[in-house]
């Protein structure tokens, strides 16, 4: 059975004293509400909260990923972290070619399988995201971008590999927008990702494989977003920056 996973993506937003207290808000709803155990509950800070993430999260129910990693091993790559130095923290997620990356700095999908590449060979689990702008959809050609994304970023895999990988598809027109792709777009687009997925690794694989939905999701259109039989789950971007929201999501299951 796949997992249910709803995580968060703070993006480079909080000050230190405010990622704290995030955290420890997180971390203390999180003991007056119960969440359904079989949903994963992942918060990705940036960089420098990682260790106090980590720490918050030895106490708590939630795992933290990272928002990035290089593709490449080690050596002279100024600014750039390595998939080793997140597995020595502990890191157990990486969201890999989220949108913003792709468009600010010009993350192919041959980075991003690089970036896979080094996060399954380090033990962390990648998030890795695709979708299609505006301009794409209007032309209905959105299922053409995915599936060069998910057969570019992530089809050299073996299918042992492949079953490490955490996949969201974020419409770009929602991110951080306000405007939510609706449960049929979302549940057609999961279904036909999850079509390819079968087609490539075998139906057992594709079932296996969590999907997650981004875009302006919250705890308004959680319910109807994750009632999709496709729809494992969300990646938040806005609504993971307050406790109560995010878990609020978290419980739409
Ligand atoms: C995201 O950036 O991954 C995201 C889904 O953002 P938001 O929820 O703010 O649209």
């Amino acid at each position: 059975m796949r997992k249910k996973i709803v995580a968060g993506n703070w993006k480079m937003n909080k000050t230190f004293e405010e990622a704290d207290e995030l955290l420890n808000d997180i971390s203390e709803a999180l003991e007056a509400e119960t969440i359904d155990p079989s949903v994963g509950l992942i918060v990705c800070p940036p960089f420098p909260y990682l260790e106090i993430a980590s720490d918050v999260s030895d106490e708590s129910y939630f795992q933290v990923g990272a928002q990035n990693v290089s593709d490449q091993e080690m050596g002279a790559y100024t600014g750039e972290v390595s998939a080793t130095m997140l597995q020595y923290m502990d890191i157990a997620y990486c969201i890999v070619g989220h949108s913003e990356r792709r468009a600010y700095y010009h993350e192919t999908d041959a980075i991003v399988a690089a970036k896979v590449n080094q996060l399954l060979a380090h033990e962390i689990q990648p998030i890795v995201c695709c979708g299609e702008v505006l301009e794409e959809r209007e032309a209905n050609r959105q299922f053409e971008v995915v599936k060069t994304q998910i057969q570019d970023g992530l089809f050299h895999l073996s299918a042992e590999e492949f079953a490490q990988v955490i996949i969201a598809y974020e419409p770009v027109w929602a991110i951080g927008t306000g405007k939510t792709a609706t449960p049929a777009q979302a549940q057609e687009m999961h279904a036909f990702i999850r079509s390819l997925i079968a087609e490539k690794y075998g139906a057992q694989v594709a079932d296996n494989t969590s999907i997650l939905y981004g875009g302006s999701c919250k705890p308004s259109n959680a319910k109807e977003l994750f009632a999709n039989p496709d729809v494992d789950g969300g990646l938040i971007g806005g609504a993971s920056l307050n406790a109560n929201d995010f878990l609020a999501i978290a419980k739409a299951f």
